[in-house]
């Protein structure tokens, strides 16, 4: 398991490089976000420790520029500070666990264990078809850096097509599987469904991800990949 830690004080990152490295981690240290960011674009990385409070660039600055450049380590932040405001940015900028300064190494290390533990599931749950990327354990999604504001049936109809890349998937099992319903052949209720997804998962976008196979149902898939 490799660690990156980003922490400016020396002191800190020593005692922090010295613990997990005798709990057999291979761990590296950067003291900025710079550098923190060309290791992490270098090397693959099962979780990433961020301190807040850097020179420079701060803790969640370097967590978004990690998530645009689809680096999708699991993140641990250090924080002195202990607001709750703090906790929800971090936690809302995609961060998995934080950790208040100071902290007992124990509970650091019982952290990122269930991080690690958790960080196998999600890999999984994360479903990439061209740029697009569909995270189900956040229920997030996007193509590219445009994330997109998706209703939860939006976000049940991506997933399900996303689930099921290059196979037909029909307007029944749609029904079903996002309405929990029978399809009445008398409404529209699928197709217009994937309308408004594709305005916003399609539409902005050259390269088309759902295509629609008549009288049947819709597949998605990368055309140019087949
Ligand atoms: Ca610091």
């Amino acid at each position: 398991m490799r660690l990156l830690i980003v922490e400016d004080e020396p002191k800190t990152a020593n005692y922090l490089r010295k613990g997990l490295s005798e709990n057999r981690f291979i761990v590296d240290v950067a003291v900025d976000g710079e550098e923190g960011i060309l290791l992490a674009e270098s090397y693959q990385y099962d979780l990433i420790i961020l301190d807040v409070m850097l020179p420079k660039m701060n803790g969640w600055s370097i967590l978004s520029l990690l998530r645009n450049k689809n680096i999708m380590a699991p993140v641990l932040f250090l924080t002195a500070r202990d607001s709750i405001e703090d906790r929800v940015l971090g936690l809302e900028l995609g961060a998995d666990d934080y950790l208040v300064k100071p902290f007992a190494f124990s509970e650091l290390l019982a952290r990122i264990r269930a991080i690690l533990r958790r960080g196998q599931v999600s890999q999984t749950e994360l479903l990439i078809i061209a740029d697009l990327q569909v995270d189900l354990l956040r229920h997030k999604a996007q193509r590219g850096k445009d994330r997109f504001e998706l209703t939860p049936k939006e976000f049940a109809l991506l997933s399900l097509l996303a689930r099921r890349k290059g196979e037909v998937v029909s307007r029944t099992i749609i029904a079903e599987q996002v309405w929990d319903m029978n399809f009445d052949s008398n409404t529209n209720v699928v197709d217009v469904a994937v309308r408004r997804l594709r305005s916003k998962v399609d539409d902005p976008f050259d390269k088309k991800l759902i295509h629609t196979i008549r009288g049947v149902g819709y597949v998605m898939e990368d055309r140019d990949a087949i």
